[in-house]
């Protein structure tokens, strides 16, 4: 007759067999499958003997074989249990460790198989039909062994968790708490039961284990068998990571810093006695702010420092994180650029003009060193539109302003003021250099033919030069360019005429 407890046992048995081989299923999509299922497979075989122990009970040899076949399923629950945490870790059993962890059950088979001359291991008393079994020492050395492995097993999931990023953590509890349940209850049991074959429910706890594994396996995030730790994290980080004790000593660099810092030959990161460029920087840069470093090589690096604390607020030392802004930055030079250019012609803009008009200003006026500016209108302008168009004039006009941009020297700023007026700033310039400078940009817009549907359209324009006199603001420099170019306009167009010097007053 059944008691409860072993029809509970049986029931384990199939369970934890069903759930082995369901989990064997999923192998090739999880590593810790077979781990799993072998632990089953043990926990069944186990569960099976503690099962059937009332059914063989009239036949003694029987019952001695039952009570041995509990330990071989023992064996394999504990190694297995091991292998699980190995793979949950992150590690992968090595051949070595595999066959490490077969030596206790190839001595176990051998002491089982010999035990009844040496009876060390369990020690069998048949009197009639009743058998009784008590543990030798060897099943002490075999009971620790086992506890020894699967604690092994948790502190090695327990180290793997500390490394692992917060969402993942939940995993490693899940998956420790499943195998602490069966240990546990393990010892109840061994305390409760005074002899072996008393109330044993370590197998039926398996279930518990086997229900919760499968849970993390079937249901737990893909993540489940895939530890990430914040060291992986930082392993594949695009920024550079460098952490530097107080003294300003590299203490660890991720693959990147070491990438990205490392000197031409390969000095960049060490242990603090180099003038490494990024080095000199942050000694040199505010420590709030150090802002962006440009390494030899035209690399520019956005540089970030966090300063740490420990535990009571003494100083850690730094985090630096530099991240490769160099692309950034040249888009960021382009988009500088185009805020200060004209759309159509690419010259610089009114904006851009007046600031530049200002500076060069106020330079001339500290420095008494001349500063002449030319300003051009198209001539007839509003009959080229009216006769071919809006879009020949724009033709038109990028054509100009490419005689200026063209008639344009280093220093010097060509822009457009608004729609057909153009100016050439020019810095250093007499007013009779200037008028040279005009002269050349009206025999450049001489030769430029833009074709239409009919005759080619030839521009000419009329320039206004002046240069600054005592006293003026960039207005007043404006304003007389603009009066010598209406002069130039009222003198019969495509000719360039001066401001007229003032008077002295
Ligand atoms: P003037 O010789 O006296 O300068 O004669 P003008 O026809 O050039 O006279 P005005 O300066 O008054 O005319 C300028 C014209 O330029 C008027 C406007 O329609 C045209 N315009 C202004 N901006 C643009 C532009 O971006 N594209 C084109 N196609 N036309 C423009
Ligand atoms: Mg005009
Ligand atoms: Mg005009």
């Amino acid at each position: 007759m059944l008691t409860l407890v072993e029809a509970v046992s049986l029931l384990a048995a199939v369970v934890a067999t069903a759930t082995g081989i369901l989990v064997l299923r999923r192998r090739q999509s999880s590593p810790l499958a077979l781990p799993l299922a072998v632990m089953m497979f043990g926990a069944s075989l186990w569960a099976t003997a503690r099962a059937l122990l009332p059914v063989a009970a009239p036949s003694p040899p029987a019952t001695v074989t039952l009570h041995f076949l509990v330990f071989p399923g023992a064996a394999a629950v504990a190694g297995a249990t091991f292998w699980y945490f190995v793979v949950l870790s992150g590690r992968r059993l090595t051949r070595r460790g595999a066959a490490l962890l077969l030596v206790h059950p190839t001595l176990l088979f051998v002491v089982l198989v010999a035990d009844p001359w040496h009876e060390a291991f369990l020690h069998v008393a048949i009197e009639g039909t009743t058998v009784d079994v008590s543990a030798g020492p060897l099943y002490w050395v075999h009971t620790a062994y086992c506890y020894a492995l699967i604690a092994t097993g948790i502190v090695l999931a327990l180290g793997a968790m500390v490394r692992a990023v917060p969402r993942h953590r939940r995993v490693y509890v899940v998956a420790t708490l499943a195998a602490t349940i069966p240990m546990v209850g393990n010892i109840l049991t061994t305390l409760v039961a005074t002899r072996s074959d008393d109330l044993h429910l370590t197998p039926v706890f398996f279930l518990v284990s086997a229900a919760i594994w499968w849970w993390v396996e079937r249901f737990g995030q893909h993540s489940a068998t895939v530890p990430v730790s914040t060291r992986q994290v930082l392993e594949v980080l695009e920024d550079a990571v460098v952490v530097l004790d107080p003294l300003g000593r590299v203490l660890d660099a991720n693959p990147a810093a070491r990438t990205l810092l490392a000197g031409p030959d390969g000095t960049g990161l060490d242990d603090g006695t180099t003038d490494a460029p990024w080095r000199a920087h942050l000694a040199s840069a505010p420590a709030d702010d150090p802002g962006t470093l440009t390494t030899a090589s035209g690399t520019v690096l956005d540089v970030r420092v966090t300063p740490m604390t420990d535990a009571v607020g003494r100083a850690a030392g730094t985090v630096v994180v530099l991240r490769d802004v160099t692309e950034l930055e040249r888009l960021r030079a382009v988009l500088v650029d185009q805020a200060t250019r004209d759309g159509l012609t690419g010259l610089h803009n009114r904006r851009a003009l007046v600031q530049r008009l200002a500076t060069a200003v106020e330079e001339s006026t500290s420095t008494g060193r001349p500063l002449s500016v030319v300003l051009v209108d198209v001539d007839h302008f509003k009959a080229v539109n009216d006769e071919h168009g809006h879009a020949v004039g724009d033709r038109v006009l990028v054509e100009v302003a490419g005689a200026l941009a063209a008639a344009t020297g280093p220093g010097e700023t060509a822009a457009r003021l608004g729609g057909e007026e153009l100016v050439l700033l020019l810095p250093g310039m007499t007013a009779d250099e200037a008028a040279g400078r005009a002269q050349d940009l009206r025999a450049r817009v001489g030769r430029i033919a833009v074709p239409t549907a009919s005759a080619p359209v030839r521009p000419t324009l009329s320039a206004g030069v002046a240069a600054l006199a005592p006293g003026w603001s960039a207005d007043d420099l404006l304003r007389a360019a603009d009066d010598a170019m209406y002069a130039a306009k009222a003198a019969g167009r495509d000719r360039v005429a001066r401001a007229s010097e003032p008077t002295p007053a």
